[in-house]
């Protein structure tokens, strides 16, 4: 089910997705489906994954 709304991030009128992390509504453009989390909190993550990586044992 499609929701349209204004996107939280970028503020156009779209088909809006929910962010698993942040729970924002953000558009197509906005949002990475493959970890299906906004634009913003993906490069968090991102950055996160580099790091864990960089650090190697957990
Ligand atoms: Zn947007
Ligand atoms: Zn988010």
């Amino acid at each position: 089910m499609e929701r349209v709304g204004i996107c939280s991030i970028c503020g156009s009128a779209s088909s809006l997705n929910t962010c698993a992390l942040c729970g924002r509504l953000v558009c197509n453009n906005c949002f990475d489906h493959s970890r299906n989390v906004c634009k913003q909190c993906s490069s968090g993550i991102i950055l996160s994954e580099m790091s864990s990586e960089r650090s190697g044992l957990i």
